[in-house]
């Protein structure tokens, strides 16, 4: 009775050790089994930062090489990381991965700046002048933790930026004097007037004469100013329609006919092509009777011809004169704002010597061109091309 007690008890614990053994293994299976769950998991994430790496890295790739200036990264180590074809413009790119901010084989204005960049570890924005362009050399360190990683350096072109802002101080001091000259005139005579002891009635009566000159000089010079300068933006407004030539050509020369007769000098008109093109007539008028006056004030003999050409692509207006005329130097500047010639005389004759800058702008606004060709004491034939 005893021995079936012991055996029964050594049954449960026998049963008791199994369930443990069990319940052991089987915690022990889940264990393994969440175990792999979360490798698998861990995984998959690496895999996918690793993706998302090579995909951010293909990004910046892609925009490196699509940016349209010339730039570069300086690792740490200012071995050049990145760097995009543009940078050829300053010398060979061979073995650029070798290349650092010390030994590298670019133009050595730009070697200089990588040096700076990277030892002085600070933001540099300069102009450097190379191979005759200007560029807007900017170096930006990069920080990690508060510690310098290396830099980006950026060569920005602004060659056009620096001539335009050039041309444009020229221009307002080329303004200032123009209209400084009419305005101390003026100033003198009305100080002579205001006096005293003035009572010449003679003298009193030309000073009006000519401060009404002046002022009437400071209106044209403001008003072609102010032309040019709408004409100077992007898209000028023009109001284009079909209109015909030779009447265009006509009406411009209409009002001159008499001035060119007072001169002795014969107008004559040449033909050779009729038809529409598509323009601004009020605008092609302003073209066409400056470029005619000029060519009756500065002639004092001979024949003004004006001659149409064309085909089925192109419309060529020559206006042409036997006048004084104009040497090599003369022909480079003649479209230039306020150039003269001749100073006093084309003061004389009234002009602000912005006539054929406003003659180009408008020609150009057309999508058109316009040339000179001349000799000194030959003449002078303007051309103008207009798309059909
Ligand atoms: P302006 O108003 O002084 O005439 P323009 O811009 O029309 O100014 O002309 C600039 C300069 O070009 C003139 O001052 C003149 O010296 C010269 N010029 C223009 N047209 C002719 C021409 N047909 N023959 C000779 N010189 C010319």
């Amino acid at each position: 009775m005893q021995a079936g007690i012991e055996i029964n008890d050594y049954l449960l614990i026998l049963l008791i050790v199994c369930v443990f053994a069990l319940f052991w293994f089987s915690s022990d299976m889940k264990q393994e089994h969440r175990a792999q769950v979360e490798n698998q998991e861990l995984m998959a994430q690496i895999r996918s930062t690793e993706k998302d790496a090579n995909m951010r890295k293909k990004q910046l790739l892609t925009i490196v090489t699509s940016l349209p200036f010339p730039m570069l990264l300086l690792d740490t180590f200012g071995k050049i990381s990145l760097y995009n074809t543009h940078l050829s413009i300053f010398g060979p790119l061979d073995n650029i991965d070798e290349m650092t901010y010390l030994n590298n084989k670019f133009h050595t204005k730009v070697q200089e700046f990588l040096k700076d960049a990277y030892i002085l570890e600070k933001e540099m924005d300069e102009i450097k002048r190379i191979d005759h362009r200007d560029y807007q050399a900017l170096a930006i360190p990069i920080r990690s933790k508060q510690r310098f990683s290396g830099c980006l350096v950026i060569f920005q072109d602004i060659t056009k930026t620096l001539a335009g802002e050039k041309m444009q101080k020229r221009f307002i001091a080329d303004a200032s004097h123009e209209l400084k000259t009419p305005i101390a005139i003026i100033k003198g005579m009305v100080e002579i007037l205001n006096r005293e002891d003035f009572n010449d009635e003679a003298t009193q009566h030309d000073f009006m004469n000519q401060i009404s000159n002046e002022i009437e000089r400071l209106d044209l010079i403001v008003k072609d100013m102010l032309q040019l300068s709408r004409l100077s933006i992007d898209d000028p407004i023009l109001d284009r329609r079909k209109c015909d030539i030779v009447s265009l050509i006509d009406q411009s020369l209409q009002p001159l006919k008499k001035m060119a007769k007072q001169q002795g000098l014969e107008i004559i008109t040449n033909y050779n092509w009729r038809g529409q093109v598509f323009l601004d007539p009020m605008k092609m008028n302003q073209v066409l009777s400056n470029l005619i006056s000029n060519s009756i004030k500065y002639s004092d003999h001979g024949e003004i011809r004006i001659q149409v050409d064309g085909d089925d692509k192109y419309v060529t207006i020559q206006v042409h004169d036997q006048g004084k005329g104009l040497d090599e130097v003369q022909q480079k500047r003649i479209f230039e704002r306020f150039y003269r010639v001749d100073d006093d005389r084309a003061r004389k004759s009234g002009g602000s010597g912005l006539g054929l800058a406003i003659v180009k702008s408008i020609v150009e606004a057309h999508g058109g061109k316009i040339s000179v060709s001349s000799a000194p004491n030959q003449g002078t034939t303007f051309y103008i091309q207009l798309r059909n």
